[in-house]
């Protein structure tokens, strides 16, 4: 059956993408491509190794290393790594490593308009959306505008290979979770629908075999194409109940992003799955699942995912005051977010039951 919708509107955002085993030794090509010749390279401290070798391929044409990206992009990180940018007369930033240090680029370009390029090294899929989350004060913000949009996105799967095996199958959930969400979008297209069932198709046959043989270059780079589509879906059409609740996890109760987003995957799905079961029922059917919940359920246990909130130090006692924020500010989602439901699911997401049905 096609994905023909009767009526629909796609906004996709430009952006140029290269995929290969390798792929990073084209920043210099694509610096040269968009007329740059000055780059700040960005990672995170444990990265700092790798932005070394990035700084040392560019020679001349690296201005600097920051080595400071840090989760959920503060902003005190953000303004000093503006003001060496600026300082060392960068004319972009090429930001090697995961949703952290893409988020510092983006952060970059927001203040100073400097291009972006991004050599992702796991699978959040933040290198394809136009969104900034960041801290400042204890609280997180979120900006969505083209601003912070890569300009190019080079995919080497030789980058994802050191990525060890647990954050690989919670960064896939991660991204996965993006894909889902996105089969329900108010604004969804017949686009963002093929993009996200490719991205899980995508993962359901990589991911098995990363876990098999994390060095299987093969393997890495489908699960990085499987990235690249969840994190373009992410950036074109509006999520739901599970980035809400994910967030407020994160925010409120400081848990873990990627593994957090893996707990919470099959909970949300499954809460939606009645309202939303014409969409979900491709994401069933891939997954070889009679529901989409048990689907993704049976898909993590299989592939060694955490999924208790209570193995990422959530507390049985907050789990009433989770439930009251989760349903603070009211927002679109198939099924009608009722506090109850909402806590019912924060009990099993909590223990790490098999979603209910
Ligand atoms: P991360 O970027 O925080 O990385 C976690 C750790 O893993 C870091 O220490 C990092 O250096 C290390 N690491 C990354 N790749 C590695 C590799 N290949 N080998 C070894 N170590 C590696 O984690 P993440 O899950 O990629 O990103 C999470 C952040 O991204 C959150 O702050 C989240 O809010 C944000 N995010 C934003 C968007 C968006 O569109 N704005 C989308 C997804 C995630």
């Amino acid at each position: 059956m096609s994905l023909f919708q009767q009526n629909f509107a796609a906004t996709l955002a430009p952006m140029r993408v290269r995929f290969g085993a390798g792929a990073r030794h084209l920043v210099g090509e694509e610096m040269e491509r968009l007329g740059l010749s000055r780059a700040l390279i960005l990672t995170t401290p444990q990265q700092a190794d790798t932005g070394a070798e990035f700084a040392a391929a560019l020679g001349a044409r690296a201005v600097g290393v920051f080595s400071g990206a840090a989760m959920h992009t503060p902003v005190p990180i953000s303004e000093a790594a503006t003001a060496q940018a600026i300082a060392l007369g960068a004319d972009c930033v090429v930001a090697v490593g995961g949703g952290s240090t893409t988020g510092l680029g983006k952060a970059i370009a927001l203040r100073t308009d400097l291009p972006q390029i991004v050599v992702p090294t796991t699978y959040a899929g933040s290198e394809a959306t136009g969104i900034l989350g960041q801290t400042e004060g204890g609280r997180k913000t979120t900006i969505t505008t083209p601003k912070v949009q890569p300009e190019v996105i080079l995919y080497d799967a030789e980058l994802v290979r050191t990525l060890p095996v647990a954050m690989t199958v919670t960064s896939a959930l991660n991204a996965m979770a993006h894909a889902a969400e996105g089969l329900y979008a108010q604004n969804r297209s017949p686009i963002s629908t093929l993009m996200a069932l490719e991205g899980i198709r995508a993962f359901r046959d990589g991911l098995p075999r990363v876990i098999a043989a994390p060095d299987d270059l093969t393997a890495r780079g489908e699960t990085l194409y499987g990235a690249w589509l969840c994190g373009t879906v992410l950036g074109t059409v509006g999520m739901a109940l599970h980035h809400k609740l994910c967030h407020t996890l994160g925010g409120s109760f400081d848990l873990p992003h990627a593994e957090t987003h893996a707990v919470i995957l099959p909970h949300a799905i499954a809460y939606n799955q009645r309202a939303a079961a014409a969409e979900l029922a491709p994401l069933a059917e891939i997954l070889g699942a009679t529901s989409p919940g048990a689907g993704l359920h049976d898909f993590a246990v299989r592939m060694g995912a955490p999924l208790a909130l209570r193995d990422l130090g959530m507390k049985e006692s907050d789990l009433d005051r989770a439930a009251e924020i989760a349903v603070q500010n009211p927002y679109w989602n198939p099924r009608p977010i009722e506090q109850a439901a909402i806590r019912h699911l924060l009990q099993a997401a909590w223990a790490g039951d098999a979603p209910s049905e």
